[in-house]
């Protein structure tokens, strides 16, 4: 007679299925009870990395190849195992962070006061991070575009991703986890969301650029210049007021190109510490608000509509 292949839910006891049945049902049983334990989605990392600790300790590869051989016995002790190292990984803390990388591949942490230190360290230097001026349009958590009304200091992603540059997607780890800022240590995806930071909270640029006064004043020529509140006005009155608008953004286009090429060519500067010092660049702003800003050879921006 044919062989019957298991093909869906265990409708019997759960001890009988085990005793019975073959190693699809003991599968599926173990899912189910990883399910209920873990409570956590079972396509998240987390969830995929705690199994995987689990059935390496209870060598659960072998129990399935094994299992249609086994006696009754030797099924209780197997199952027995499963559950024992279940528990063990689980008491030795599934109220911690796995280190499953999934929240490092979502996004990069906003720097908090605390983190100053990893600048005082040099784990963290002006080319992993990137500030976002107040004006900058962000998207929150709950997915909606929202304006920036305090300034804050991100690590970098990786170009064309939102994944941390500190994050090693082969290894599935973290370059500096023993030095990680406070916001990755404040992640608890096992509990309540964490509330975001408090304005009070945040790393800012002036505190990191105190011993740097030369560089903290330029910050605040180019403030006082490219203001992305001024830059936003005069966008809004490009139509009706062409001659006034155009010149308040050229003028703040020009002296933020001109600064940064300043920064990189005299100061050797990277393009990236000139993006913690001055904030992203104002052509990106543009073009987040449906504008090209292009430099044409004679060293003038056109601006044009963004085409998407
Ligand atoms: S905090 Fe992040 S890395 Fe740690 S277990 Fe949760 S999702 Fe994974
Ligand atoms: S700093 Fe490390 S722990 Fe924090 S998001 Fe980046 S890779 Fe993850």
């Amino acid at each position: 007679m044919k062989e019957k292949k298991f093909l869906g839910k265990i409708r019997q006891d759960p001890l009988e299925a085990l005793a019975k049945g073959p190693k699809e049902v003991m599968a599926s049983l173990w899912q189910e009870y990883l399910q209920e334990v873990l409570n956590a989605s079972q396509k998240s990392r987390r969830f995929q990395t705690v199994r995987r600790q689990i059935e390496e300790k209870a060598n659960f590869q072998e129990i399935y190849r094994d299992w249609n051989q086994m006696d009754v016995e030797a099924r209780a002790a197997a199952w027995k195992g499963l559950i024992g190292a279940a528990k063990d990984v689980l008491w030795a803390g599934w109220e911690t962070c796995v280190r499953c990388g999934e929240c490092c591949e979502l996004g990069s942490p906003t720097l908090l006061a605390p983190d100053l230190a990893l600048f005082q360290k040099e784990i963290l230097t002006w080319n992993e991070v990137y500030t976002l001026r107040p004006g900058e349009q962000v998207t929150n958590r709950e997915g909606k575009p929202e304006t920036l009304r305090e300034e804050r200091l991100k690590i970098r992603e990786v170009p064309g991703s939102t994944q941390c540059w500190f994050y090693l997607a082969a290894t599935n780890s973290c370059r500096i986890y023993a030095d990680r800022p406070e916001q990755c240590r404040r992640q608890e995806c096992w509990g309540e969301e964490t509330p975001p930071p408090a304005p009070g909270e945040l790393l800012n640029r002036e505190v990191i650029l105190a011993r740097v006064p030369e560089v903290w004043d330029l910050v605040q020529a180019h403030e006082e210049r490219c203001h992305l509140g001024r830059v936003l006005q005069a966008l809004k009155t490009l139509e009706t007021e062409p001659d006034t608008a155009s010149e308040a953004l050229f003028e703040a286009l020009h002296f933020d190109h001109y600064l940064r090429q300043m920064l990189q060519q005299e100061w050797e500067l990277s393009p990236a510490a000139t993006e913690f010092i001055l904030g992203r660049p104002l052509t990106r702003f543009l073009k987040d608000h449906g504008i090209n800003a292009a430099l044409t050879p004679e060293g003038t921006f056109r601006l044009t509509p963004r085409c998407e």
